[in-house]
């Protein structure tokens, strides 16, 4: 039997749509290509991104061609393609599978990267570091800080014990200390 084969020089994986319907996208082969995700997709209004494809290039195996496109993070993962459409595939759950993959496979947006990071050594993706987000929250009648871990710095060791234990530091190839050099 042949696994894997090359169409126009890209490689074939026959395993990544065996693997989604495994992993509970059960209908994912069911799909008939009539386009209303993509037709429905707020996301698809304003870029270039077209679900219907997406979908197709993951049931065909072009897997690196797929994981690499950086139209897989322009979804809002709002639902509404998962909503529509007329074969009852779990679309938006789709995305995320193949997302999770294309990190696990190195593919992470450098942007996706940067808060990662920032989550690993603030406890927060996107952390109170200017003083007019204190001051806002003043002006609502709130406390200059929320009680998370700005609030209890020592929490961010938890933080990052969780995230060691989880290996979401390897996901995302985190160097302790050596962060600056990579910006
Ligand atoms: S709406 Fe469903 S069946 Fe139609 S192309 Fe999208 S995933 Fe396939
Ligand atoms: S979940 Fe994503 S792909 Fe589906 S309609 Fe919303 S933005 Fe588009």
């Amino acid at each position: 039997m042949i696994d894997r084969r090359i169409i126009n020089g890209s490689k074939i994986d026959s395993e990544l749509a065996d693997d989604m319907t495994k992993a509970g996208i059960d209908r994912i082969r069911s799909c008939i290509q009539c386009g209303t995700c993509t037709g429905a997709c707020p996301s698809g209004r304003r870029t270039a991104m077209r679900t219907r494809q997406l979908i197709r290039k993951a049931l065909l195996g072009f897997r690196e061609e797929v994981l690499s496109d950086p139209d897989l993070w322009v979804c809002t993962t709002c639902g509404t393609c998962t909503e529509r459409c007329p074969r009852k595939i779990d679309v938006t759950e789709a995305i995320l599978y193949l997302r999770n993959l294309a990190c696990q496979e190195g593919y992470m947006r450098p942007e996706h990267r940067a808060v990662s990071v920032k989550l690993i050594e603030t406890g927060h993706a996107v952390p109170i570091d200017d003083e007019k987000w204190s001051k806002m929250r003043e002006d609502l009648g709130l406390s200059p800080l929320p009680p998370t871990v700005h609030s209890y710095p020592k929490a961010v060791k938890e933080i990052q014990h969780i995230i060691k234990k989880t290996g979401f530091d390897k996901l995302i190839n985190y160097k302790e200390g050596k962060e600056d050099d990579k910006t």
